[in-house]
């Protein structure tokens, strides 16, 4: 099995004042982390980092193959999704701002794609969600049991991510929804709370509490 991996860092990082992924964490740039979790697994044979202007300039020193960012997250994607090579099996697209995620949850995204076509990492959701108009009144309640939190990776075949994204109609917030989308099923597949997305100031502090309590350094 060949798996390219695209991993999206070209936000601007709004909701954080500053581009979250290249922040420090214990001492290295946050998607330093993310990079090297996917260097241990053995069916990766491809690492696309997207990054924007200086961020790009940096990353030279990962060692993985780069790509330019784009204004929206997807753009950025498609911009990864050009230099994939051709004869990978599975593509697994990844947020640079996840650098908790394991090797354990990459495998079995790895796993579940294999056999269907096309997963996603998540975990289900701990509080209840409301709808809520702009005018701050709550117009809907989910039913609880039924909602997942999507996080990446997100693994899909090579021949679906490709069709998807030649269909791409708007702004999407996620790659899977390009494959829904097609009518084609998608697996969820059980990640982990600690697998968070650093977006806002506090993220950093929980992503740096998680790391210290799996006993890693800033050398590891
Ligand atoms: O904005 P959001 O939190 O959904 O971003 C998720 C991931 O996508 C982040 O790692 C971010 O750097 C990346 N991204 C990107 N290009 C953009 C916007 C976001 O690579 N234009």
């Amino acid at each position: 099995m060949k798996v390219s991996v695209i991993i999206a860092a070209g936000g601007s990082g709004k909701r954080m004042g500053k581009p979250k992924q290249f922040l420090p964490l214990l001492g290295r740039p946050v998607v330093a982390w993310t990079v090297d979790v996917f260097k241990t697994i053995k069916q990766v044979n491809q690492i696309i980092l997207v990054a924007g202007g200086d961020d790009l300039a940096r990353a030279k020193e990962f060692g993985v193959y780069l790509a330019e960012s784009g204004k929206e997250r997807q753009d950025s994607v498609k911009n990864g999704l050009d230099l994939v090579k051709n004869d990978c099996d599975l593509v697994l697209i990844h947020d640079g701002a996840r650098p908790l995620v394991t090797a354990d949850i990459i495998e079995k995204a790895i796993e579940a794609a294999g056999e269907c076509g096309a997963a996603v990492v998540g975990v289900p959701v701990k509080d209840t969600i409301k709808m809520v108009g702009y005018d701050l009144i709550i117009n809907g309640t989910a039913d609880r049991s039924m909602l997942w939190q999507a996080q990446t990776p997100q693994a899909f075949k090579y021949e679906i991510i490709t069709r998807a994204y030649q269909k791409i109609k708007g702004i999407v917030t996620d790659d899977s929804k390009l494959v829904e989308d097609l009518g084609i099923k998608v697996k969820m597949v059980m990640g982990s709370y600690e697998n968070i997305k650093i977006t806002t100031p506090e993220d950093l502090v929980m992503a740096e509490a998680i790391l210290r309590s799996r006993n890693v350094s800033s050398n590891a």
